[in-house]
């Protein structure tokens, strides 16, 4: 769907109007190739995807054109609405969205965000899914929602054998804003509705019940059909045509699956209250649900309902990692792009001393970061072929999640703070990045749950700690900073096993070890030294509590290189 977008200025002459002439405006962050234009995320498609370049070439040129960052704009200023009821008093329950909310979930379809690691044959197809995530987030946030759930939930459909026709439709690449049944849609969209009032964390305290009604045929396979009875406290993208959720029978809690058409064409009983007045993430409809007598498919067995909808959060988790890496690459980019193009005190901003401390400071935490995810992904697409991979992706896979998710806030501010005023206004991106960043840290599991599973973990298997250790063992001797790093590492893990209090710390400096590693392995010298100076334990001293406080190991010509490493080339 097109519509027409007004863009550029409007040519007043500026002899009638203006007061002043308009001098010194940073250029607006467009006409670059968020993919070919970077180097870390070049480099690491040529290293392990080199298939899908093209994909990805042809998705990043979205994040930097004109139009699409409009479509972004627009649907966050023009939010959805619900509507309940039809004119003539039916309930419908369904939601009402800006056009360019469906023209981002076209693209987004349409360029394999949801599902490219379930459409290709091809090696490594978590990996390349993953770069097309992190260029989407940094198209639109809040259809990247949707693209993560939908992601998420091909593994659950396939699990399922009554789901085989939801498994079939979750790769389609042809987006439809419909209320239609599953088999004649082209592609579908998928929520997950968990969480209840009275806790989301804790999923054993869910209050909804669900009653067996009966069995039959759908679509080629045995369904169990339950009734459930009860809310959900958050239920995002509520227009989606299904939902895994959860319900206690007898008392066990258990995953089921809800379209929300029933087989007969007739609408399920999927009552939406009321759309929450989020602080960001304002394109995406987020909303409370009330089940009253719907319909569900059981998915797996009673009373196995938290590890089976958890056995999806790998996925999702591992989509937020990379999710807050991309919008933490987008908050550089939009800050390099005004520090480079607007001038203070003689010099362009980005060449000040204490800028140039500040922007290499914000690149090499983006750099690890995405490395880091990005060897989360590989994982993933290993782990089912070898038992190291496996161990790492069960405890790397948390911990990027609550890295990476929980470091986005203060990326944006700082990168909102390098556009002085001007980033606090709407009309720059840098305010909506800024109010989407925290997200990511609550929903699919908060930072302590994170810390918590990664501790988890380690108690359950003593595989992973060594998992950890035979992962970095290969750079040993390589670099005596990073040496440290890993004994200091090692030292927290196994005390963190016998002591609660020490997860979220263990967590962190494993964290920190993954992404030394990776920058290790694929960066540059003066990336590794700064990372190394100030993140690892003998780096104390070197790095105060705000970005931009490199010092004494960090020469200004080192931070010069790493900055213009970063710089997204046109
Ligand atoms: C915009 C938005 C959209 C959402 N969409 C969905 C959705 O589509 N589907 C869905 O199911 N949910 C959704 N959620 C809900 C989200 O997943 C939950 O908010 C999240 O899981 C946390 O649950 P809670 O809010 O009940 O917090 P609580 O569980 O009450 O936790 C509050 C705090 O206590 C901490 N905490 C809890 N237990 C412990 C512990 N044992 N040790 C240490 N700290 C602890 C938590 O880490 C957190 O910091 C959404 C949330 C938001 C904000």
């Amino acid at each position: 769907m097109n519509y027409p977008v007004p863009t550029g200025m409007l040519e007043v002459p500026a002899d009638r109007y203006s007061t002043h002439p308009v001098l010194n405006q940073a250029q607006p962050a467009n006409g670059f190739n968020a993919f070919t234009g970077d180097t870390v995320l070049r480099a690491a498609i040529d290293r392990e995807a080199p298939w899908a370049a093209g994909r990805c070439e042809a998705l990043g040129a979205l994040a930097g054109d004109e139009y699409v960052q409009d479509l972004a704009r627009l649907s966050n200023r023009y939010t959805p609405e619900l509507k309940t009821h039809d004119r003539f008093g039916n309930r419908i329950d369904w939601v009402e969205f800006h056009p360019s909310w469906h023209e981002l979930m076209s693209l987004a379809w349409k360029h394999e965000v949801p599902n490219l690691a379930w459409r290709t044959n091809e090696k490594n197809g978590h990996f390349a899914r993953a770069v097309l995530s992190y260029l989407w987030n940094q198209v639109e946030q809040g259809s990247a929602c949707p693209t993560g759930m939908a992601y998420a939930s091909h593994a659950g459909f396939e699990a399922e054998p009554a789901l085989a026709i939801w498994a079939e439709k979750s790769k389609g690449t042809s987006y439809e804003f419909s209320r239609r049944e599953v088999g004649d849609k082209p592609s579908v969209v998928i929520g997950y509705a968990m969480t209840e009032k009275q806790g989301g964390s804790d999923l054993r305290e869910t209050q909804t019940t669900a009653r067996y009604s009966h069995s039959d045929d759908y679509h080629g396979a045995t369904a169990h059909w339950y009734e459930l009875t009860g809310h959900k406290w958050f239920c995002s993208v509520p227009q989606s045509d299904g939902f895994f959720t959860l319900a206690k029978v007898n008392g066990d809690v258990t995953c089921f699956f809800l379209p929300r058409t029933l087989p007969d064409g007739s609408y399920n009983r999927f009552f939406v209250q009321r759309l929450k007045d989020k602080c960001g993430n304002k394109s995406n409809a987020s909303s409370e649900v009330e089940y009253a007598g719907t319909l569900a498919i059981r998915v797996g067995e009673e009373g196995r309902g938290i590890r089976e909808i958890l056995s999806h959060s790998h996925l999702t988790r591992l989509d937020f990692a990379i999710g807050s890496a991309g919008l933490m690459r987008q908050s550089l980019t939009l800050a390099l792009r005004h520090t480079t193009t607007r001038n203070a005190f003689g010099t362009t901003i980005a060449d000040r001393p204490m800028m140039t401390n500040v922007l290499a400071d914000l690149a090499v935490e983006v750099e690890a970061s995405t490395l880091m995810a990005l060897r989360v992904a590989k994982a993933t697409d290993l782990m089912a072929a070898s038992e190291h991979e496996k161990l790492l992706a069960r405890v790397a896979t948390p911990a990027a999640k609550f890295f990476n998710c929980s470091r986005a806030p203060s990326i944006a501010y700082e990168a909102l703070q390098c556009h002085g005023g001007n980033g606090f206004i709407e009309e720059n991106p840098m305010a909506r990045l800024y109010r989407e960043a925290p997200l990511n840290s609550v929903w699919e599991g908060t930072a302590n749950m994170m810390c918590m599973d990664v501790r988890r973990a380690m108690m359950k298997d003593s595989g992973t700690i060594h998992a950890l250790l035979d992962e970095v063992a290969p750079l040993a001797g390589q670099d005596t900073r990073f040496d440290a790093l890993v004994q200091h590492a090692e030292r927290l893990m196994r005390a963190a096993v016998g002591n609660e209090f020490l997860a979220r710390p263990m967590t962190e400096v494993v964290a920190r070890v993954l992404q030394g590693a990776e920058l290790l392995r694929h960066s540059t010298q003066e990336v590794v030294d700064v990372f190394l100076n100030t993140r690892s334990p003998n780096g104390t001293g070197s790095w105060g509590s705000h970005y931009g406080t490199l010092a004494v190991t960090v020469s200004q010509p080192a931070a010069q290189k790493v900055v213009r490493r970063a710089m997204v080339t046109c």
